[in-house]
């Protein structure tokens, strides 16, 4: 009987490191013929890693890496990870160094764009360019020439604005998972479309979406905007899984006929998500679908 296909697939699932939860995410998994993709910590590894940085005014590379480490610390987003880790490094005595004046007050996250704060008297903002046109930051045509640079390397470039102006910014590469390209040039011979959609840049987008082999790409989308593309694409007749790992992609996540986590990924996208991929493995989204599809051949 259904109940018992159902049953049977799920455990299945389960062993090959698959969490469905419920016989419903099963049953609407075989219809999907649209995946869309979350980009940092889905498509790359999420394990980003600073690997440029540039002062643009006269503050000093210690006061710059005491900012950052104090407010990046309190963000746990995989690029506030790096940031903090790379300004450590620049500063080999960090431990014993005074933490006077880079006291938090007042942290904030900017779903999508960054993370805003005090840091004693001063206003802190570190995001991208989004989070800087929001706060009426100017953006100068060296900040500019630094983004180019960078994004074409499709690396991510983080701005760090102490009371409205850029004072320095850092370059961070993600590297793209090994399976990614595969999976979806697989999702492709099964006639199930890829797209991406990210919160960040969209020349960083782009070029990692080329590099896997993804030609629809929606960058620069905040978490409601990236549940919104979802409707968009189930307006036009599409069955559409989504799949992510953070905080920020869980209304997508709600909003998609099949949710998908990462087993990585945090607390809040998987209890939104239908299912879970315990390995993080990008191949276990084929593999989800595949069961879905066998176990509603097995019913009717
Ligand atoms: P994605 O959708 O690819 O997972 P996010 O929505 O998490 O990306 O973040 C989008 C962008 O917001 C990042 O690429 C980064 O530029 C900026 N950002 C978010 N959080 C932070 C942070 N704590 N520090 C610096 N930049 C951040
Ligand atoms: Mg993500």
């Amino acid at each position: 009987s259904t109940p018992t296909a159902i049953m049977v697939a799920t455990g299945k699932g389960a062993s090959q490191g698959v969490l469905i939860k419920g016989g419903n995410a099963l049953e609407k998994a075989h219809k999907v013929n649209t995946v869309v993709f979350d980009k940092t910590g889905t498509l790359t590894v999420g394990k980003p890693k600073v690997v440029s940085a540039i002062l643009f005014t006269r503050i000093s590379m210690e006061e710059f890496c005491n900012t950052t480490i104090a407010v990046e610390a309190n963000s746990e987003h995989p690029i506030a990870k790096a940031v903090v880790e790379y300004a450590k490094n620049r500063l080999p005595n960090h431990k014993t160094q005074t933490t006077n004046g880079f006291t938090v007050k007042e942290f904030k996250v900017e779903p999508g764009a960054g993370v805003g704060c005090k840091v004693g008297p001063k206003t802190v903002l570190i995001g991208n360019k989004r989070l800087m046109r929001s706060f009426n930051v100017p953006i100068g045509h060296e900040v500019e020439n630094y983004f180019t640079d960078n994004e074409n390397l499709a690396r991510t470039c983080v701005l760090v604005a102490i009371d409205g102006t850029i004072v320095g910014a850092v370059a961070v590469t993600d590297p793209v998972k090994p399976e990614a390209a595969s999976v979806v040039s697989y999702l492709r011979s099964m006639n199930i479309r890829s797209i991406m959609v990210t919160g960040d840049n969209w020349s960083t987008a782009t070029a990692i979406a080329k590099e896997i082999g993804i030609e629809n790409v929606f960058a620069e989308t905040d978490p409601l905007g990236k549940a919104e593309k979802i409707k968009e694409l189930q307006a036009k007749g599409m069955v559409v899984a989504m799949v992510g790992d953070g905080i920020n992609d869980s209304p997508a996540l709600v909003a998609a006929n099949v949710g998908m986590a990462i087993g990585a990924g945090t607390d809040v996208a998987i209890e939104a998500a239908d299912v879970v991929l315990i390995k993080s493995d990008l191949e276990d989204v084929i593999t989800a679908i595949d069961l879905s599809k066998k176990t509603i051949f097995r019913i009717h």
